[in-house]
């Protein structure tokens, strides 16, 4: 069957068919970098690199792009609230973006283009659209004349208002032909302070929505496979890119369009301006784990939305730590002699179900349920000593194979410090003696500590809490 997808434009499921059999290109809007990322906007970057992961599981080389937006009404606002430069201001929370991405085990793009790096390419994408009348002058400002574009609404579902509807956005600058129309350049304000630039469309900045149509023909080429974001973009963003790259190229911009819901708190969307909303380093703070947070946020299915909450991250910590004993258990057992291959189909079956859950437009919830019951049964095997030398490193390649999607699963046996490791010899000596009071008051020294002591036949073992 092979891999399927929601397309936005269309609202259907549709086959997956890249324009070049072996390289899917893919552009993800990026942060707008005014201030750290909130774990709403995360679960949207954590949704992409699900897609990236299983592309590349897939086969495909995967050439993936994600834009910066480092000027905008937020970015000049903040930077000079800070007295500080745009460019300063950006450059830091551009660094906090990019470790949270870290800390989340996000996969890196080829390129994060930011659109003051771009400018030029802008001005002329803008002259372009002028010189085929999509676009209109008026105060300095340059808008795009919607009317002008047929296929405009066509993603949204938005009804385009055709009578002139002469607007006054603001009395002393902006006037457009149509309340609809929107910016793609603005004439310098004061407000914008040292922020501008100078060239062929005189003195202002570009718009938000410009930047992600010229940044993306410009790196990924005319006509991109997938294109993805929240689905708050799908209007007015993704239509305007829409409009403002198809009216240049006479191509089809984008052949997947690709949206994730949102995460949210209390029944509402996870945003700045609701104040509801949590860091990744708030959370950190708070002691959760990085793997915890990642687990949570890719467990749903990407269209459905997800509620936030702490029970949530345990909740994941939980499953996590489940997959992971097997798995521990599994790279230390030792295995019998011969093979099994009752082990072996069940372990065939349960790859290939994980693999056609997220086929069928990436299904997590499907694919954690098919692990979960993959589980169950092999420790039933390792149970009963069932597990062969052939069987464990069939089992070993699946656990490395899930974890090419998941990303948060250990294949070390843990490290323990020199105050830990001191600790659990006191407690082997104890045993061996019989000490057996002692041996547990260290057993309960440990946990405290965040380590939990198995005795096993096969010796102590010791794993987190
Ligand atoms: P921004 O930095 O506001 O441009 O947003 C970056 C990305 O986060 C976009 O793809 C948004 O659609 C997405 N986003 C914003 N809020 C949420 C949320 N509560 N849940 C999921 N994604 C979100
Ligand atoms: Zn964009």
């Amino acid at each position: 069957m092979g891999l399927t997808l929601f397309n936005s434009l269309g609202k259907t499921k549709e086959q997956f068919k890249p324009k070049n059999e072996d390289e899917v290109t893919v552009y993800c809007c990026g942060p707008t970098v005014y201030d750290y990322a909130h774990v709403g906007n995360l679960r949207t970057f954590l949704f992409e690199d699900v897609l990236i992961r299983f592309l590349e599981f897939k086969g495909y080389k995967v050439k993936f792009v994600m834009n910066i937006t480092d000027v905008d009404d937020k970015t000049i606002k903040a930077a000079k609230n800070n007295n500080t430069t745009l460019k300063e201001y950006t450059n830091r929370f551009t660094d906090e973006f990019f470790k949270d991405l870290q800390s989340l085990n996000v996969k890196e793009a080829v390129k994060y283009p930011r659109a003051t790096d771009y400018i030029k390419d802008i001005e002329s994408h803008i002259i372009k659209l002028q010189v085929e009348e999509y676009c209109y002058e008026r105060n300095g400002s340059y808008y795009y004349a919607i009317n002008k574009f047929s296929r405009y609404g066509n993603l949204s579902g938005l009804e385009v208002n055709n009578e002139k509807n002469k607007t006054r956005l603001n009395e002393d600058e902006y006037t457009k032909d149509n309340a609809q129309d929107f910016a793609l350049w603005k004439a310098w304000d004061k407000d914008d302070g040292d922020v501008y630039w100078e060239g062929e469309l005189g003195k202002g900045r570009p718009g938000w929505h410009i930047e992600c149509s010229v940044m993306s023909t410009k790196i990924l080429g005319e006509e991109i496979d997938i294109h993805a974001g929240g689905v708050d973009l799908i209007f007015p963003h993704h239509e305007n890119e829409i409009a403002q790259t198809e009216a240049v190229t006479n191509k089809r911009f984008v052949r997947y369009w690709i949206h994730s819901e949102h995460l949210i708190v209390e029944g509402k969307k996870m945003s700045k301006s609701e104040g509801n909303f949590f860091t990744l380093r708030d959370l950190l703070d708070k002691g959760y784990d990085a793997k915890n947070i990642r687990f949570l946020l890719i467990s749903s299915h990407y269209r459905s939305q997800l509620n936030f909450t702490f029970d949530g991250i345990n909740q994941a910590k939980e499953s996590i730590n489940r997959i992971q004993e097997t798995y521990s258990k599994i790279l230390e057992c030792k295995p019998e002699i011969g093979t099994n291959t009752e082990i072996s189909i069940a372990t065939k079956e349960s790859k290939k179900a994980f693999e056609e859950a997220l086929d069928d437009d990436l299904d997590m919830p499907k694919a954690l349920a098919s692990i979960f019951k993959f589980i169950r049964n092999i420790n039933k095997y390792l149970e009963t000593k069932q597990v062969s030398e052939e069987n464990k490193s069939e089992i070993i390649d699946y656990f490395e194979t899930i974890d090419k999607i998941l990303g948060i699963l250990s294949n070390k046996t843990i490290e323990f410090d020199d105050g830990i490791k001191e600790l659990i010899e006191q407690r082997d000596k104890a045993r061996e003696k019989k000490d057996w009071k002692r041996s547990d008051e260290i057993r309960e020294e440990l946990r405290n500590k965040g380590f939990i002591v198995e005795d096993t036949e096969e010796g102590t073992r010791i794993k987190r809490n």
